[in-house]
């Protein structure tokens, strides 16, 4: 299979199935963001523990690479700190952008977004959750927590 075929099969399969859909309890931040280029909708909602993403959902609608990208994003980043989800975010921005690929991307499942770089209509589908994610981790964006 050609490479780009199985990127294509997996952003094909987190559109069809899509990981994380839904919405987080209590949600510690809620954040809605669109592309109307495209006409792509995500509301992501984040559970945040201590500094760590402990629970990730999304909801949305639109084209394939934005619900897919908005899936990859939504199981990667559970488990991990808000310092390396944000380090994960420019790393996977600047690949969508075509600016190279950070080695801990290379065998990454989120290396199928990499061909976006090569259709800029595209580019803003696929950065659609993860400019989100970027908001939604800002702390003046999450819920103070007394
Ligand atoms: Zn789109």
């Amino acid at each position: 299979m050609a490479l780009d075929e199985l990127y294509q099969e997996i952003i094909l399969d987190h559109y069809k199935h899509p990981r994380n859909r839904g919405e987080v309890d209590n949600a510690d931040v809620v954040i809605s963001s669109d592309n109307p280029f495209c006409g792509d909708r995500l509301r992501l909602t984040l559970k945040i523990d201590d500094g760590v993403i402990t629970c990730a959902r999304f909801e949305g609608q639109g084209c394939a690479i934005s619900q897919a990208s908005a899936s990859l994003m939504s199981e990667r980043i559970e488990g991990i700190a808000v310092p390396q989800a944000l380090d994960l975010t420019e790393q996977v921005l600047r690949m969508i952008r075509g600016e190279g690929v950070a080695d801990v991307l290379e065998n990454d499942e989120l290396s199928a977004l990499k061909g976006v770089s090569a259709f800029p209509t595209r580019i803003k589908c696929a950065s659609l959750a993860w400019n989100a994610l970027k908001k939604a981790l800002n702390p003046t964006n999450q819920k103070s927590r007394l």
